[in-house]
């Protein structure tokens, strides 16, 4: 198929390096030039402009937030010359709020409009290991189902209103910020009683906690290896703020992502906002007086 992926960042190269290798024609937008380059080193073809990306049968979104996806497809101008039989597939976590403006945005230009949030770092895009959570028009999803299976899984539909694939995804990561946050103030604990953080992680999550987030984040966390970040804890934030936005909007109050959102807070007035979000738990074992 003739496919346009725009933003190119950890998570959207990895997904776009994939489209290529099963033999999609891939149309490639990005800010920054470097990912363009090593795209059209693989095999895709650089888009000049972004509705250059806009002219095949789907585009696929996978830019930071609500203001870079406002900028690039709305304030731009760019979506209103998309071709008409375009299925616009949006991977990004954003806000619900935007989901609904995109939405009504699309049906006024007659465009198809999917959400499809993932879970899975850059590493599992890579290795086409996505769980992608789906919502939209049926027809729509049917006809870029094959794309998904490029670089997914597998995909769960939760319905045909796109804001339930991103509450999904807001209320799953809210879950993971939890599960950093509960570790670190876990790992100090230990550490001010003289057992290693490392050895710690390593019992609960091969026993009580042997699943993929705790084993993943904990294994990051006993290495302080926060550096590449697969994640960066200033996007964590963006999505705690969603979780609380989101619960505002429904009169459903989350005490635990308000905590979440000081504490992120904290690690980025540290200067921790490009580490990955792991880095989150850096502020229990700093306010322990374990490190600094
Ligand atoms: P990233 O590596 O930080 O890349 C962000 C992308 O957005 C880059 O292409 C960047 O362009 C572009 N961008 C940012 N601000 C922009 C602006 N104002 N105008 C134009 N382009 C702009 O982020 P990522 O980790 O790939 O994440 C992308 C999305 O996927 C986010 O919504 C994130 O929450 C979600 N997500 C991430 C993961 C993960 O583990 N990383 C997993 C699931 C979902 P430049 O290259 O020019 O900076």
């Amino acid at each position: 198929m003739d496919v346009g992926v725009i933003g190119l960042g950890g998570m959207g190269q990895a997904i776009a390096e994939n489209l290529v290798k099963a033999g999609h024609h891939v149309r490639v937008w990005n800010r920054s030039p470097g990912p363009v380059e090593a795209l059209q080193a693989k095999g895709a073809e650089a888009a000049a402009r972004v509705e250059d990306a806009l002219q095949g049968e789907a585009v696929f979104t996978m830019l930071a937030d609500d203001n870079a996806l406002r900028e690039v497809l709305l304030t731009s101008g760019a979506l209103e010359r998309a071709s008409k039989n375009l299925v616009h597939v949006n991977l990004a976590t954003i806000s619900l709020g935007f989901v609904e403006e995109l939405v009504a945005i699309h049906k006024d230009l007659g465009l198809a409009y999917v959400a499809a949030p993932v879970f899975g770092r850059p590493d599992a895009a890579a290795a086409a290991k996505l769980n992608i959570i789906v919502a939209g028009p049926a027809g729509a999803i049917a006809k870029v189902q094959p794309l998904l299976d490029c670089f997914g899984q597998k995909t769960w539909p939760v319905g045909d209103d796109p804001v339930r694939a991103n509450a999904v995804k807001i209320a799953g990561n809210f879950m993971i910020a939890a599960a950093i946050e509960s570790m670190g103030e876990a790992a100090a604990l230990v550490r001010g009683h003289g057992v290693a953080a490392r050895d710690f992680l390593e019992i609960l999550t091969k026993t009580l906690f042997a699943s993929p987030v705790f084993q993943g984040y904990g294994a990051i966390i006993a290495a302080e290896q926060f550096e590449p970040a697969g994640f960066r804890l200033k996007l964590g934030l963006k999505d705690v703020r969603l979780a609380l936005a989101a619960g505002e909007a429904a009169n459903v109050p989350l005490p635990l992502a308000s905590l979440l959102r000081d504490n992120f807070l904290d690690a980025l007035a540290h200067g921790e906002g490009e580490k990955d979000w792991s880095a989150l738990a850096r502020v229990a074992a700093r306010r322990a007086g374990l490190d600094g």
